[in-house]
């Protein structure tokens, strides 16, 4: 379905109704624990490692190098054995280990009186505000003309950025990159974020304060359920409106549409929502993991379809780009860089809630260990 309509939903969610800030209250029960045990039963799931090592092993030996891991991050941790390859099992603790016992000690929880923003109702327009270019570049409708290429011209291109995390944080890195060709997987001719694999119900966090714009609900597609934040430049320090999207997620954010929310806040938790690609049911059966995509816009002005949120003159960006915090900010751009430029050092928070480095901005989508300290 072409998403040019206004969900009739959609639009109720935008009242700031009493029950809407009654459910936000809510937030202050949530039990990802909870969310997590009840999901892992019962699920077929196929092996990630057996599905992705082939496509990352470009020659075929068996291993993964350094330069066939494509900065998805981790390296020298992933690789134990220390003999400068990622083996089969080696890349099996990334969807094993890595996942297990993440939990936040001081979590954020969703404010029990939260704030509303009254500007994401001010600066909601129709579609022909945003123009149909816009909606196409987004959603990368088939119904859309060379939309691969219209997507590719806004910015949807490989740029070979990837996460240096801090020396002594353990992340959870990427294992699907931004715009890798993903035909076969969705559908859709190349991938719109990165996905970052973790356990079911690790939180999911707001890489930085922002306001809800939009709640997506759709099992039958293939982001399951998503949520949109929209960051103003005073929210990031970036000189434009950031808009950054969180998918598969097991449940939908307690958050109401308008509110407010905090870097670091607790979005969720991680899930495997969405169909497989070109099957008519909702089975589930990728690896649990965050689907993490960003663009943005010079202004504040969107539109809201049925599953998409369309900014005005939008643009993609390699969500690595965002860390990066500086001009040039364009992919292509971001693709011209030398190479020892293209690892970007990623500011992070840590399980405790302190940040790396202290006063920033954004930080990654999932809490961070520190791997000098005890667990
Ligand atoms: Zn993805």
């Amino acid at each position: 379905m072409f998403p040019m309509r206004r969900n009739r939903s959609i639009n109720r969610c935008l009242r700031f109704t009493r029950a809407a800030i009654a459910l936000a209250a809510l937030g202050a029960l949530y039990l990802p624990d909870a969310v997590q045990a009840q999901k892992k039963q019962g699920q077929r799931m196929v092996d990630p490692v057996a599905f992705n090592f082939p496509g990352y092993d470009k020659n075929g030996d068996g291993k993964i190098d350094r330069v066939e891991w494509n900065r998805r991050g981790n390296f020298d941790l992933l690789d134990a054995d220390k003999d400068g390859y990622i083996d089969r099992d080696e890349m099996a603790a990334m969807y094993g280990n890595f996942g297990k016992g993440w939990k936040l000690l001081n979590p954020i929880l969703p404010d029990s009186s939260p704030e509303f923003d009254p500007s994401v109702q001010i600066d909601l327009v129709d579609q022909p505000t945003v123009g149909r270019k816009s909606v196409c570049i987004v959603s990368r409708n088939p119904q859309c003309m060379d939309v691969d290429a219209l997507a590719s011209q806004a910015g949807l291109m490989e740029t070979g950025l990837g996460p240096d995390f801090p020396a002594n944080a353990f992340c959870l890195g990427v294992d699907e990159t931004f715009a890798e060709p993903y035909t076969d997987k969705t559908g859709k001719g190349m991938h719109g974020g990165i996905d970052i694999p973790a356990d079911f119900g690790t939180p999911i966090l707001a890489v930085a304060a922002g306001t809800v714009v939009a709640k997506i609900e759709d099992m039958y597609q293939v982001r399951g359920k998503a949520v949109i934040l929209r960051h103003s430049p005073e929210d990031t320090g970036q000189p434009f409106w950031v808009y950054t999207e969180y998918a598969h997620m097991n449940e939908l954010p307690t958050q109401a549409i308008g509110q407010r929310v905090r870097m670091g806040e607790v979005l969720g938790p991680t899930g495997n929502t969405g169909v497989k690609p070109g099957s008519a049911t909702s089975e589930h059966s990728r690896r649990p993991a965050i689907h993490f995509a960003v663009y943005y816009s010079p202004g504040p002005k969107y539109f809201l379809g049925q599953k998409y949120v369309f900014p005005r003159k939008v643009r993609w960006m390699d969500p690595h780009g965002l860390y990066r915090q500086r001009a040039p900010f364009d992919s292509q751009s971001h693709k011209d860089l030398p190479d020892q430029e293209k690892a970007i050092a990623v500011p992070v928070m840590y399980v405790d809630g302190t940040t790396e480095p202290k006063d920033t901005k954004l930080i990654w989508p999932y809490a961070c260990r520190r791997t000098n300290q005890p667990q």
